[in-house]
């Protein structure tokens, strides 16, 4: 997402500092305790005594993590997805090819488990204006004097990772997910509105350091006009202005290198010619600094990268953001977290595993039933019952952990969704979940407003990105309703690459997502010709992908609203009032929506409670 603010600076660090303390806080039970040592996703402890169960609704981020650490800690553990894909919003789409998909394989996962981790397809459901199937016709490509294919995907949902998620990159050190860095600005990123020179597009570099520039010649020129400097002292004032507006002997930015070059230095003696300012009247009229509102066109586009979570470093997983719940799937867990002994769930099939390397593991993934979709969930005095479409009875659970959206608990057809505009998201009826649990409690969960978004990806027939504007990853902006161009932060310099050409999200996402998949790839086009000439002949225009979150199968929306911050009593009533045995985790209870940060955070609660005997309000669990 996602303009969430993140205030949890330090998580990681007093994480680390606590972890021997862990060991000793008071809990109501000396099985109970975990979350021992630095990282508290590889520290659980296991406990052979253990009997209890845990069912857990859904399959995402959230999901795959609290059933990663319910059976490392020795519960009996099934998660029940209704979609026929794991992932949830972590979607990454792969080549359709076959070949390529065995290459794959061979690279990540050779025991081929859990085959259904590769993703080449997918569709929005009948809710959506147009739910053609998209498929992953990408162009393979190998490495110049290699058989070795140049890695495609599309991160359809998440993309990046800040630097401040601290559960998010604990995870991913505990379950060896690789992480290289997410470019979020490079300065030759271009940006584009028609407010500035008839919509042709100028590199970042050049609008933002003009506008220091000038704000330093402007302030140089209020101190020499007696601005008082309030006991500041004037030569270090004038240095600074100097240096943070890289100031010429000239006295203004004039010839600043920082601008970039339009001759660029070369091997000998070639005549350099420095890139001219653009003047503070034509900045203030540009659009490229507008409403603030991050990341939304038009307005911020020239102090997105100052945001939270969009500050260096960023980093993305080594080869696709689902990575993370692959690995999730991959994890071995204790053989007694697959023995959930009910009719209902009939025996686990482990043919194919009891020889060879593998014999005798059990695997996350073991514990995931896909294609079963939670249709109730009730307290009852024994526990909780789950009715699940498939499944020949009910399945009685110690304790429920539900990770759907608000709206699929909450119980009205609609969701209302965040923007100006009033509309509001059908929800997906074949996933909606009836409770008995308290009618305040499900209205709040109604009431969460959801952020609509969208992405186009686009394969590029080159990487011209590189070759003709020095782009080498990071965002480029446009005013349209595309909003962003994301090119690849890996593989530099390899002959293709996989564009994110559209991402918009509340009102403007949910436009986008109203149109036909032709008119949201058309858009898309028109957005990255404002950027890049000729682009629609750059790009493989006939293999272009979209997705409209809000129409997803089990989805409804993006993302919630920064519902603690947005709606605080919603959110007050989400994390407070009772709910006997079922506990909800997943980003859009957390204060991170949109973010798998909160996703993680959030299963790490429920856990930790559920051992603990501990509402996750407890501070004691933070
Ligand atoms: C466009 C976009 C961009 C994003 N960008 C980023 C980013 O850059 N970085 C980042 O960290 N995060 C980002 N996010 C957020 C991130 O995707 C989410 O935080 C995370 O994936 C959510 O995981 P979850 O498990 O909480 O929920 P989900 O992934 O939504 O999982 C819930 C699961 O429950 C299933 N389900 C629903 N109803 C039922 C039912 N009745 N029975 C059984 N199963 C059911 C659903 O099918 C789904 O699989 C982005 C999201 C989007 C949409």
């Amino acid at each position: 997402m996602e303009a969430s603010m993140s205030l949890r600076l330090s998580r990681r660090t007093a994480l680390k500092a606590m972890g021997a303390m862990a060991t000793l806080l008071a809990l109501p039970n000396a099985r109970s305790v975990a979350f021992a040592g630095s990282n508290p996703f590889s520290t659980m402890t296991f406990d052979p005594n253990e009997r209890r169960t845990v069912a857990i609704v859904g399959s995402g981020v959230a999901g795959l993590t609290a059933a990663y650490l319910a059976a490392k800690a020795g519960f009996r553990v099934v998660v029940f997805e209704g979609d026929d894909r794991y992932g949830g919003r972590s979607l990454t789409v792969r080549p359709s090819d076959a070949a390529y998909r065995e290459w794959w394989f061979d690279k990540y996962n050779p025991h081929r488990l859990f085959p259904r981790m590769y993703v080449s397809s997918y569709q929005e459901s009948d809710r959506s204006p147009d739910p053609a199937p998209q498929v992953a016709n990408m162009a393979i490509e190998t490495w110049p004097g290699t058989n070795e294919p140049v890695e495609l995907f599309l991160n359809a949902g998440p993309g990046r990772i800040p630097s401040n998620h601290s559960a998010l990159l604990d995870l991913c050190q505990a379950v060896n997910v690789r992480l290289e860095p997410y470019i979020f600005l490079s300065g030759s990123n271009l940006l584009s509105s028609p407010t500035f020179k008839d919509g042709q597009p100028v590199p970042w570099r050049q609008i933002n350091f003009s506008l220091m520039g000038e704000l330093a010649e402007v302030m140089t020129a209020a101190v020499q006009d007696g601005y008082i400097l309030q006991g500041y002292e004037e030569a270090s004032v004038y240095n600074m202005l100097k240096q943070f507006g890289d100031l010429q002997a000239n006295g203004t930015v004039d010839g600043s290198t920082t601008l970039g070059y339009l001759r660029q230095p070369g091997g000998w003696q070639s005549d350099i010619e420095v890139t001219r300012p653009v003047s503070l009247q034509d900045i203030l009229g540009s659009g490229f600094v507008g409403s603030g509102d991050a990341e939304q066109s038009t307005g911020s586009f020239l102090f997105n990268p100052n945001h939270i979570t969009w500050q260096p470093s960023l980093m993305q997983p080594v080869g696709g953001m689902d990575r993370i719940w692959q690995q999730l799937l991959l994890q071995p867990v204790p053989a007694q977290s697959c023995d959930y002994e009910q009719d209902a769930l009939g025996r686990l099939d482990f043919a194919g595993r009891d020889s060879g390397d593998l014999a005798g593991q059990r695997f996350v993934g073991d514990l995931v039933r896909l294609e079963h979709t939670v249709k109730y969930v009730d307290n009852v005095p024994k526990g909780v019952m789950i009715g699940v479409d498939g499944l020949s009875g009910p399945v009685v659970a110690d304790f429920c952990i539900i990770t759907a959206a608000p709206a699929l608990v909450g119980g009205d057809r609609t969701a209302p969704a965040s923007g100006d505009s009033g509309y509001s998201i059908p929800v997906p009826d074949e996933m909606a979940i009836t409770t008995n649990l308290a009618p305040r409690l499900k209205r709040a969960l109604a009431d969460v407003r959801m952020t609509p978004a969208i992405k186009v990806g686009l394969q590029g027939r080159t990487r011209f990105w590189e070759e003709e504007d020095e782009i080498y990853g990071g965002i480029s902006w446009t005013t349209t309703p595309s909003s962003q161009i994301w090119y690849p932060s890996e593989d530099f310099n390899a002959p293709t690459g996989v564009l994110t050409a559209a991402y918009n999200r509340g009102d403007a996402g949910y436009r986008y997502g109203t149109w036909s998949q032709a008119r949201r790839i058309r858009q898309a086009l028109r957005g990255g010709e404002t950027l890049h000439n000729d682009y629609a002949s750059k790009v493989y225009a006939d293999n272009a992908m979209t997705i409209a979150w809000q129409y997803m199968p089990g989805q409804v929306g993006g993302w919630g609203d920064e519902t603690y911050i947005n709606q605080a009593e919603i959110y007050r009533r989400i994390t407070n009032l009772p709910r006997g045995r079922v506990y909800f985790a997943g980003d859009t209870y957390s204060q991170v929506p949109g973010w798998q940060e909160g996703s993680v955070d959030s299963a790490r609660l429920a856990i930790a409670s559920i051992l603990s005997g501990k509402p996750s309000t407890d501070p004691d669990l933070y």
